[in-house]
Formats: structure tokens, sequence, C-alpha cells
């Protein structure tokens, strides 16, 4: 069934709206006919009823179509509008049109067929652009929508870039504390361990074996804290940019065996075999005898620690020409692949626990990553729980001069160190110059 149209014709002369609402019904449209003869009515009409829509003679009494348009839109009034204008009136048509009508209707060609079609195309087209109007709105809303959600997202990253300033203000002025710490530390231990030592010698006058004891008690744990201050305040010195390497020619074979005999009696104390092997045709190396001396000695007073029973082999080897290896092997309790991911971060213990087995600060190997970074040199581990551990340092034979002075901004506390170990080991590019390291005997 035709639905009811309600159509309001605006014109002065009845012939022209009795022609109208003939062409219509002729045409078979269901209609509801409303009349008006001038303009101000039809304005008022139109804001009490809602049309499906108006045909409006283009010449009124009291003003013409074109104003009555505008003021309608003016007044946010919506219906499809269809202007009847005089013969070849184009001109004013194609105003009409600009200012709103929906579409235009030659009087002489007002007939049934032509009100009924430019009628349903009036309608099709306000239809369109209603729906154009409301995707514009809605779009609109989005936008708007949008823009408030940057304006909010902008706030929290001011926010979080506030809350960086502060954290680093506070990891800054927690390096300073450190560093002075560690340092003010440093001068009394010194003095403890000086006069311990002196102590110890004979020329002071001869002290009974507990005496002694106790002196040798005193000397031993004034170097382990010492060790643990100094290193405290590399951290801090590497985490401040503050640490330069010292590199000179040296060789490295000889520093090895020093670091060796240093930690021999400790190895001895575990019943531990430490075995060295120099597979190394020129052990001149252009680095810093001091930080490869703290490498090898933190790796081994780890490996001691870390070690109840069997061995620790401590092996050099050529990488090439250009290229030397460290290694330092153990028999101990091994990492798991999970624990290997953390070790080398700063403060990063597998036994996190206050009630822990093995002493320690936990800065060690963060230290050691970035002591290598520095010298251009790449840090591996192999592990297996249960079995041991290798911890394999690639070092170039000459580190260069830039890098040994870079600041610690460029060296990496997360400790993102190359691990690999059974359980996981897919090695990455880097790894697959890996050289064995001449323990066939330790299969880990
Ligand atoms: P620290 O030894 O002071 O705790 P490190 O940074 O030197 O700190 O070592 C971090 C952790 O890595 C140790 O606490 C330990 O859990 C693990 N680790 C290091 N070396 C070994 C090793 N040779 N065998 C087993 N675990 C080790």
């Amino acid at each position: 069934m035709k639905e009811t149209l309600r159509i309001l014709v605006v014109d002065d002369d009845e012939l022209d709206r009795m022609t109208v609402y003939l062409a219509l019904t002729q045409a078979g449209e269901k209609i509801e006919l409303s009349e008006v003869s001038d303009a101000k009515t039809a304005i008022s009409t139109l804001r009490r009823t809602t049309y499906d829509c108006v045909f409006l003679d283009n010449d009124l009494p009291d003003q013409d179509a074109l104003s009555l348009i505008q003021k309608l839109r003016d007044s946010e009034i919506k219906v499809p509008l269809v202007v009847i204008t005089d013969q070849g009136d184009e001109q004013t048509a194609v105003e009409l049109m600009k200012a709103g009508a929906t579409d235009y209707l030659a009087k002489s060609r007002l007939s049934s067929a032509t009100v009924t079609q430019v009628l349903r195309h009036a309608m099709r087209v306000y239809q369109a652009e209603l729906q154009r109007d409301l995707a514009h709105q809605q779009l609109k809303e989005s936008h708007e929508q949008l823009l408030r959600k940057n304006q909010e997202l902008e706030r929290q990253q001011e926010q979080i870039q506030l809350q960086n300033l502060k954290l680093l203000e506070a990891s800054r002025l927690k390096s300073q504390f450190l560093a002075t710490m560690s340092h003010e530390l440093r001068t009394p231990m010194n003095a403890i361990i000086g006069f311990a030592q002196i102590l110890l010698r004979p020329k002071f006058g001869k002290l009974t074996n507990q005496q002694a004891d106790m002196v040798e008690r005193i000397l031993n744990n004034g170097k382990h804290l010492l060790l643990l201050v100094n290193e405290v305040l590399d951290f801090s010195k590497l985490e401040e940019g503050r640490l330069a390497l010292q590199p000179e020619l040296f060789d490295v074979a000889k520093v090895t065996h020093t670091a060796v005999a240093e930690m021999r009696s400790l190895a001895e104390a575990k019943k531990l075999s430490l075995i060295v092997k120099i597979n190394i045709a020129n052990s001149l190396i252009f680095n810093d005898p001091v930080r490869i001396r703290q490498i090898l000695l933190n790796l081994l007073s780890n490996s001691i620690k870390f070690t109840e029973s069997g061995s620790i082999w401590v092996e050099l080897q050529d990488l090439g020409e250009n290229r030397v290896a460290i290694a330092v092997r153990d028999t101990g309790i091994g990492i798991s692949s999970q624990d290997s991911q953390h070790i080398f971060e700063a403060f990063r213990q597998v036994d996190q626990s206050i009630t822990r087995k093995y002493s320690g600060t936990g800065l060690g190997l963060a230290i050691i990553n970035s002591l290598v970074q520095m010298m251009g040199g790449k840090i591996s581990l192999e592990s297996q729980v249960g079995v041991g551990s290798l911890f394999k340092i690639e070092l170039p034979r000459k580190v260069s001069l830039s890098t040994s002075n870079q600041t610690l901004a460029a060296v990496d506390f997360n400790g993102k160190g190359i691990l690999s170990s059974p359980q996981n080991s897919h090695p990455s590019p880097s790894q697959t110059s890996q050289v064995s390291m001449g323990f066939p005997h330790l299969k880990l």
C-alpha cells in the first residue's frame, strides 16, 4: 500500500495550487495537501508541521522564493523543497538550488508525470542529504573524540616524561651516594688492611698463635669488604660514565697467571684444582691490564664460590689474528637457562633471598659485561645446572682508544650479555664463530 505523503504548496495563485494537487493525484500519489499563499505563513506552518515535500512558487507576494529558502535554512528547517519557476528562468533556478532548493520545475511543464518524478527525486535527494549530514556529524564527533583522546595521551605523556625525569634524578642521586659512600669506606678499609698487615710482620713483635689467627681474619675480612666496596664504586662510576679504560701493551698470559696465583689459596681451601691453559702464540695485547685482572679475579672468585668439588679451568686462546678469548670454566652448581637471561643485570643473583648461601653484591657480572663492551668484546655463557658453567670473553687484541674512553652512557646495565646454554642452544650469528675452549672431558 502506498504511503500518504504530506505535501505543502506555497503559492498565492489558487489555480497553480490546484494544478499541483491535480497533477499529484492524477499520478496516483496518496497525498494530504496543505496550502498557504505567502512566505510568512509558510515559515510558521513549517515550524509546526513536518512535510514530505514543499512545492514553492518563485513569486510570492511578500518575498521571493530565494529569501524564503534562505530563511528556512537559517532556522534549520529541513524539508525537500521544489521551486516552481517561470519558463526559461534557468539562472534563477541555479541560484535557488545553490541556496538550498532540492529541485525546480518550470510552470509550463507541470504534468502528473513530471510532478511525481520531481517529487520522488526531491525526496530521494533529501534522504541522501540527511544521511550525508548524519555521517558528517558522526565523523565530526569521532574527530572530536580523537582530539580529546589525543589531548589526554599528550597529558599522560607529559606526566610520564616528568616521572622519567624524577626517576633519572633519583637514580643519579643514588649513584652519587653509592660513589661517595664507597669512596669514604675505602679509606678506613685500607687503613684496617694496612695495619693488620703490619701487625703480622715479625719485626713488630711476636703475636701468639691465637692473636695471629685473629689478625689474619681481620685482614681477610678487610680484603673481602674492600672488594665489595670497590665493586660498588666501579658500578657507580660505570653508571655515571666516569670510568675510562687505561690501555697499554701487556702480557695477558702473565696477568692470567698472577690472577690465578692470587685465587689459588681460596681454591685449595675448597680442595678444587685450578688449571691454567695458555693456547696463545702471542700473548701481548693492547688493553687495560688492571681491568683484565679484575675480570679474571671476578670470574675466578665466582667459580670458586659456586663450585663445591671438581675443577676450575682458565684458558687463553687465539681467535684468528686480531682476537683472543679468555674462558673460565667450572664444575659448579651451574645456572639454568632462565636465570642466564638475567645474571648480567646489575644486582641480579640466582638466589636473591636474604638467607642465601652465597654472599656477594650481584654486581660482578654486570661490571664485567660493561667493561667487556667498552673493550669492544663480548661475553657468553654456557651452563647446565649441576654440571658447571663456562664464561667466555672474546676481545680484540687491540682495544680502540675511542671505545676505551667511552662512557657508560653507551654501556648497557641491563646486562644483555650473549647467552647460550645447552637447554637453549640456538646460537645467534655472533656465536657461530665460537671456538672450542678445549675442555673435551667436560661436557656441558
Ligand atoms: P655475585 O657473585 O656478587 O652474587 P655476580 O654478578 O658476580 O654477583 O653474579 C651474579 C649471579 O650469577 C650470582 O649470584 C650467581 O647466582 C650466578 N653466578 C655467577 N657465576 C656463577 C658460576 N660460576 N656458577 C654458578 N652461578 C654463578
